[in-house]
């Protein structure tokens, strides 16, 4: 392998929403969002029955007597209200301009909000969510509406406001000596990341979906992607937090200290609620030195079993310099291949199974020497069947594309079961092989197609359907494979959500998994911070689950 040329002292490349990036924006106040239109793929789990995607139906104007018109009569007390406090550009009631907020990016779900509020101040906020408790009136707040879950699709029945934060968009501070930053819920996240970069600082939570989502909805969602297993969770990056409360208070849990340890952590409360128990307005982060060298390097290995003791040795070896690595059998990398012709093979000869892997430093260490090292043991070892170490950033981007490029060839495929499980790191080629014989002995006739961000234990165990076959049929069968996928996940003592959450899409074999004790716990805190129910109902738990 030729070793890489120094990365010449400037950006890190982050994997940066290509996905999002080819797609035609739709028109609309301040659109940024690229909603996936033009296939009919959706998730699917057991106990959530998708619709196709359809034109959205503005419910809300819909014949006398629905729920529309009830809708329409405290709209008529509640719209002039909110608009005397947020103005005309804060507001947007007319059915015609809702398209934008009525989906989310999967386009598994249609909603039909009973307005958008579009609050540019905390006060705003605040004053949004006492204005609707007053009138009774459920608020979903809404990011960048990349949530995989449908958490921030408005119920179609045009009963929930929806609270854009799109217009809460100021970086407050930045710190370089605290290495921290105070953000608006609002702010994208990769300007955020450019933001940092102009300090010579690395904010490092990076996913595919980073030119759309917010850091508002990353912190609510408890956002994962490419360097958890270097820098954690979206959780594990938060030093404070801002938030209003379902009552229209606002809590000040701003700090941006790296040490406090004065009773409950309550932050931690709101980080993963998704929107359950309050808005989240602004969000102070830790951040870390700007890498100045990065190392993308693509992998072919002989088995699942060889990708992961090379993980291992990799987190040893490399000095803890190891910040992501990515699975994907042979199947793919082919399916990227067909869904982008402008890919090429990474590897000179097909192997069984790929292994994207990137190391990054700052400072004085010799990133391309200690990588080089450890790509040499790893082939005399016979560790790795063979290899290539992206020479630029271009290079590098190419191999990333191949990783992001598969989520757009499964929607390209149509529907399909998508899950984001997780296992304990070390038991990850037992489960794999052990879901690919269920699925081999229950469902042949179906496509598994699993790949992730292993480093942390997290597989996206897909599975294609047969083309052609019958709607019921289809469902029938992802149903089964989903039934199989979990069930394996509770035998290893997993996760049936790594990072994308509950929303309304997994709430039912969530709710399922939960212990007295569990509801007991959830029920506490949802009754102690929205005891009317009206942040987010009918997400993750609401009071008269049994
Ligand atoms: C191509 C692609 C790749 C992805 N890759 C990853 C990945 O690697 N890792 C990962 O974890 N996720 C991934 N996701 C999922 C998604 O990007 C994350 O869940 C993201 O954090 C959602 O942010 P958002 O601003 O788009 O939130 P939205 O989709 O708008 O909302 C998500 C949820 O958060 C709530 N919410 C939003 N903003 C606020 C707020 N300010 N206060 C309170 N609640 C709020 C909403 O009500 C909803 O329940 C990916 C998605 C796509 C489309």
């Amino acid at each position: 392998m030729p070793r890489p040329p120094a990365r010449d002292g400037g950006s890190v490349f982050l994997a940066s929403g290509f996905l999002l990036a080819r797609r035609p924006a739709p028109a609309g106040p301040g659109a940024s969002l690229l909603l996936n239109s033009g296939t009919s793929s959706y998730c699917w789990t057991s106990d959530f029955r998708p619709e196709p995607r359809r034109r959205h139906v503005p419910r809300r104007l819909a014949t006398p007597g629905s729920p529309g018109r009830a809708n329409l009569h405290i709209a008529g007390h509640l719209i002039p209200r909110l608009r005397d406090l947020l103005g005309a550009q804060g507001l947007l009631d007319e059915p015609a301009q809702f398209a934008r907020y009525a989906q989310d990016w999967s386009g598994d779900l249609a909603g039909c909000p009973l307005a958008v509020a579009r609050p540019a101040t905390v006060e705003e906020v605040a004053g949004v969510v006492r204005l609707c408790a007053e009138a009774k009136v459920p608020v979903v707040p809404q990011g960048g509406h990349t949530g995989l879950v449908g958490g921030a699709v408005p119920s179609p029945e045009g009963e929930e406001l929806v609270l854009s934060l799109e217009r809460l968009d100021r970086l407050r501070a930045i710190d370089p000596v605290n290495f921290s930053m105070v953000a608006e819920a609002g702010c994208v996240l990769a300007t955020l990341h450019r933001a940092a970069a102009g300090h010579d600082l690395h904010l490092p939570l990076s996913l595919g979906a980073q030119g759309s989502c917010q850091i508002g909805g990353n912190v609510a969602t408890n956002a994962g992607g490419v360097n958890v297993l270097r820098y954690g969770m979206a959780r594990d990056l938060v030093l404070g937090l801002e938030v209003v409360l379902p009552d229209g208070r606002v809590w000040n849990g701003l700090r941006s200290l790296r040490k406090n340890n004065t009773g409950y952590d309550l932050k931690q409360l709101f980080i993963g609620s998704e929107g359950t128990l309050g808005i989240v307005t602004a969000v102070a982060l830790k951040l870390f030195p700007r890498p100045t060298q990065v190392q993308t390097v693509m992998l072919g290995l002989a088995s699942v079993e060889a990708a992961m003791a090379l993980y291992a040795a990799a987190r040893r070896d490399l000095s803890d310099l190891l910040s992501a690595f990515e699975l994907m059998p042979r199947r793919c990398i082919e399916l990227a291949l067909a869904a982008s012709p402008a890919l090429r093979e990474p590897l000179a000869a097909p192997a069984p199974v790929y292994v994207l892997m990137e190391a990054s430093a700052s400072g004085l260490v010799d990133l391309a020497a200690l990588m080089e090292q450890f790509l040499a043991a790893c082939l005399e070892r016979g560790s790795v069947l063979d290899g290539s170490v992206a020479m630029s950033e271009a290079q590098a981007r190419g191999f990333w594309r191949l990783r992001e490029d598969l989520v757009e060839a499964q929607h390209r495929h149509g529907r399909h079961l998508r899950t984001d499980v997780s296992v304990p790191i070390s038991d990850l080629a037992t489960f794999m092989a052990a879901a690919d014989d269920a699925m081999a002995q229950h469902l042949p006739a179906a496509l598994p197609v699993a790949y992730g961000h292993v480093g942390d234990g997290n597989l996206h165990y897909n599975l294609l359907p047969p083309r052609g076959l019958d709607p019921a049929a289809c469902e029938a069968l992802l149903h089964q494979g989903e039934e199989l996928i979990f069930a394996l996940v509770d035998r290893f003592g997993g996760s049936i959500s790594a990072e994308h959450g509950i929303g309304r899409v997994k709430r039912a074999p969530f709710l399922r998994r939960l212990g007295a004790v569990d509801r007991d716990l959830l029920r506490a805190i949802k009754s102690g911070l929205d005891p009317a129910g009206r942040m987010s109902p009918g997400r993750i738990f609401t009071l008269d689950e049994s």
